[in-house]
């Protein structure tokens, strides 16, 4: 893990301190997390610091400055990220900077189109926060998916794409014959064409306790909090795929036991990730047939899981250090509604069955990613039927890249 450069000093029942940790998460900045209720030298370094008063987050930076109670903008302007472009028109504007997003981003800058990528959280997407990928083409050895991230992003940089950071794409509409890119800070931009490589964001068990322990004994990032849990007895992994089963592998570089709760009565995640739960050493214990029920807390973190089995009914209470949930995603695409055409999930539809008019009167087919909406396109975890990989939403980013430059053309 990269060493951390900025400190929160807070409490676990700060909803503020659980904010700004999110929001540092969210950008892969590594931090230091100081409890003051715990750690007596924070709690008179934030005394000594706020004029003896006890006014948390406050947030150390590695120059010494601090900023006590920030807003997320106030964050993002501390660390430099940039959130306002330099122009208002762009030739493209790509939504996500993910693999998907910056692939396109690396294709169109390279042939001269000015790019506008806009993220709102960390570069890199979910191959950002992915512990190593270990299929992407061309190493061997695995890539860390942090590192992968910095190298895709410095290469977009490089062919002078422009990139904001924490900013959440809000509403897109038409104006003209023009895309009009509308920001969470209230600014709207111009372009040509759109692409569209947002996200599926994590899907959560919606039971009781849920909302009010996320970021604070409930995650869906392994490789972000995982290491706060060194040394602990016990994590808990909800989840019987891919994820969950390798984010549970991974944990157990943390918890002396990880117990992985299965709805299914089998798991359904690779052969060779599950011959690895089923190794006597894994340190993996799996529950199946297990649904949660509820989570409740002490003193405003996860003490309890309440567990019920779908087949006995028996219920059970665990009390773990930290659940981390991996069941899948849903598409992030509700700032599009009433816009363009999606299945009945939100995943955005493309291809050549829409037809389009052109100049207002010929009837042309919809190019290869294009949506319903002439000019905007889709790549990645977000289009329909597309295969939730990195490579795979490489290679759509670069094929996106191809048809909006023959839409241009
Ligand atoms: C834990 C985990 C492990 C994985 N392991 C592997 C693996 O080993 N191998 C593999 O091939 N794949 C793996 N995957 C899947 C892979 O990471 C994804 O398929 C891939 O990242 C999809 O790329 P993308 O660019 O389409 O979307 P994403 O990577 O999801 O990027 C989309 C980006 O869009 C941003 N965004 C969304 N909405 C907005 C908005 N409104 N405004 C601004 N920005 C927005 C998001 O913040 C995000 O950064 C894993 C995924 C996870 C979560």
């Amino acid at each position: 893990m990269a060493e951390a450069k900025v400190t929160v000093y807070g409490a676990y029942w700060c909803p503020d301190c659980r904010r700004s940790k999110r929001f540092l998460g969210e950008q892969f900045i590594p931090y230091q997390w100081v409890d003051i209720e715990q750690d007596k030298v924070g709690e008179a370094f934030v005394l000594q610091k706020n004029n003896g008063k006890r006014t948390i987050p406050m947030i150390l930076f590695e120059d010494g400055s601090f900023l006590v109670e920030p807003s997320n903008a106030e964050l993002a302007k501390k660390l430099g990220l940039k959130t306002e472009a330099k122009k208002i028109y762009y030739d493209l504007i790509i939504i996500g900077g993910g693999p998907a997003g910056l692939t396109a981003a690396i294709y169109a800058a390279r042939e001269g189109a000015e790019t506008l990528l806009i993220e709102r959280s960390g570069l890199g997407g979910q191959a950002g926060i992915t512990v190593g990928l270990d299929n992407f083409p061309g190493f061997p050895e695995g890539i860390g998916g942090q590192e992968f991230a910095e190298r895709i992003t410095q290469q977009a940089r490089r062919f002078g794409v422009e990139i904001l950071q924490a900013q959440d794409v809000e509403k897109l509409m038409m104006e003209e014959g023009y895309q009009e890119v509308y920001t969470s800070d209230g600014r709207h931009y111009h372009s040509r064409a759109v692409l569209i490589a947002a996200e599926a964001s994590y899907r959560r068990l919606e039971v009781p306790g849920e909302d009010d322990f996320i970021g604070a004994g409930i995650h869906f990032c392994a490789t972000c909090d995982g290491p706060f849990y060194k040394g602990a007895k016990e994590i808990v992994v909800v989840g019987g795929g891919n994820s969950a089963v390798e984010e549970g592998l991974h944990l157990t570089n943390f918890a002396e036991k990880v117990i992985l709760l299965a709805r299914g009565d089998k798991l359904s995640a690779s052969q060779f990730a599950i011959d690895k739960v089923n190794e006597p050493a894994s340190h993996i214990e799996v529950k199946y047939n297990t649904a949660v029920d509820a989570y409740e807390g002490q003193d405003s973190k996860l003490k309890t899981m309440k567990t019920r089995n779908l087949k006995t009914g028996q219920t059970e209470e665990i009390h773990p250090a930290a659940a981390f949930i991996f069941i899948g995603q849903q598409p992030n695409t509700g700032f599009l509604k009433n816009y363009l055409e999606m299945d009945k999930y939100g995943f955005i539809r493309t291809g050549h069955d829409f037809v389009h008019d052109k100049d207002g009167k010929a009837h042309v087919e919809a190019l290869a990613f294009e949506t319903s909406i002439p000019g905007v396109f889709a790549a990645g975890d977000v289009r329909y039927s597309s295969t939730k990989q990195v490579a795979s939403a490489v290679g759509e980013g670069a094929a996106a890249a191809i048809s909006i430059r023959d839409f241009f053309a």
